[in-house]
């Protein structure tokens, strides 16, 4: 039996398809990358924008007409759009056989085994590359005014530390270098008293693990003993990704982030203090209901006060059934466009600026792929590297001289090694 598995949404999910393929791939089914030749489809879905939505429903669209083809295709849908929109999944699409919610995926086994044979276990493996993403936990209590994940996926639930490391060290068998530890707000991770900073010790000490990163930092828990982990510890990447949505304390009060732009400002002080290596991104959202022109100048003047070396900015958009829906989104598109692309231009600009600083500097890189002579790779700061070599370099760390920067990416030649 083949099966084919669409991923939507946030590396939570390729994450959790990484698993549903790896079960499928022990229990005897192969994998193909062409829909039509599968018998069993899974669809990994998102809710937490509209355009995922719309995305999940317009492929769901093109598996029915598969299914009209061939009746005897097994079709299941699991993820955060399933979680939320079970019923109207099913009366939409009365050719799924089976759709389980974020919260039930390790019930996945169960669900699928209704439907197809997966008794005998064989050792085929899913191929892994240099990096590999782990949850280390599942869920939000956050309640951010503007998210439906608190509930699609229920309060958060850290994973036992021995799971994650027994994971981790089978990944490190198959040759991964990286692993970025995921979980909706990693920094409130804890196992029975074992927090984010001490479970990234033990990873540290899998052998064969090079480098260490964290993904995504809530900044009202993001602790000093984490700063200081980072710090000291060579593994853990000199990278921090730590959403402050705006800088507007009435925008951040209405979108329940329970930090204040000042509290920020200054755990990035702490942070740069400590690690002056460090390269700190962030996520904001632009036209959050009320957010005035006053609001956006202070957003825009904080991204550049803070030097972000990487932004990812969103369009609100209001998400049914989160409390942010029952404000008025009282920001016209064309005002959200326009900031957006102010906020944009000022980041590309910095970020290329902070680049050109490494200029002559040589870099130390993991190499992630090979291209037609060239390797891309990336330096601890995330920073993606790209340099020419007659030699596929893959999964290896080799130092190089950066001759040209721009704002997403560096050039540069490899140092004799
Ligand atoms: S921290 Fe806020 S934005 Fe992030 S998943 Fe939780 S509720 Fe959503």
């Amino acid at each position: 039996m083949k099966f084919f598995i669409e991923t939507i949404g946030c590396q939570m999910n390729v994450n959790d398809s990484d698993k549903i393929t790896d079960y499928l791939l022990i229990s005897g089914l192969e994998q193909t990358n062409d829909m039509p030749e599968a018998d069993l489809v899974i669809l990994n879905t998102c809710s937490v924008r509209f355009s995922a939505e719309h995305k999940a429903y317009s492929f769901l669209g093109r598996i029915g007409e598969q299914k009209e083809k061939n009746p005897n295709l097994i079709v299941g849908i699991v993820g955060c759009m399933a979680q939320y929109a079970h019923k109207e999944i099913k009366r939409r699409c009365k050719f799924v056989d089976f759709v389980l919610g974020a919260k039930e995926i390790d019930k996945f086994a169960d669900a699928v085994s209704k439907f197809i044979n997966t008794e005998y276990v064989i050792s085929a493996k899913r191929q892994v590359g240099v990096f590999q993403y782990v949850t280390i936990m599942r869920g939000c209590q956050n309640f951010c005014s503007y998210c439906i994940v608190p509930y699609v996926r229920g309060p958060e639930i850290s994973i036992g530390v021995d799971e994650i490391l027994n994971e981790i060290t089978g990944y490190a068998e198959q040759g991964v270098k990286e692993i970025i530890l995921l979980g909706q707000n990693v920094n409130s991770y804890n196992y029975h008293g074992t927090n984010l900073t001490e479970l990234s010790q033990k990873v540290s000490k899998i052998d064969g693990i090079k480098r260490i990163r964290f993904m995504t930092n809530h900044p009202k828990d993001f602790s000093d003993d984490l700063i200081d982990e980072i710090a000291v510890n060579d593994k853990i990447c000199k990278h921090i990704h730590l959403p402050l949505q705006s800088a507007s304390e009435a925008v951040l009060s209405r979108m329940n982030r329970k930090y204040t732009y000042e509290n920020y400002k200054l755990l990035i002080d702490k942070i740069r203090n400590k690690i002056p290596k460090i390269n700190i991104t962030s996520d904001i959202i632009i036209g959050f209901p009320g957010e005035t022109d006053k609001d956006f100048q202070n957003t825009l003047k904080a991204s550049k006060d803070l030097k972000f070396g990487g932004l990812f900015i969103f369009k609100y958009s209001p998400r049914p059934n989160t409390k942010a829906y029952k404000f008025q989104d009282n920001v016209l598109l064309g005002t959200k466009k326009e900031r957006h692309s102010i906020l944009l231009d000022q980041s590309m600009d910095i970020s290329k600026k902070l680049n050109e600083q490494y200029i002559n500097r040589t870099e130390e890189v993991l190499v992630d792929a090979y291209v037609d002579g060239v390797c891309e790779s990336r330096n601890s700061q995330n920073i993606k590297i790209f340099f020419n070599s007659d030699n596929n370099m893959t999964g290896q760390i080799v130092n190089v001289k950066i001759n040209k920067a721009f704002a997403n990416s560096m050039f540069g030649d490899m140092c004799e090694y």
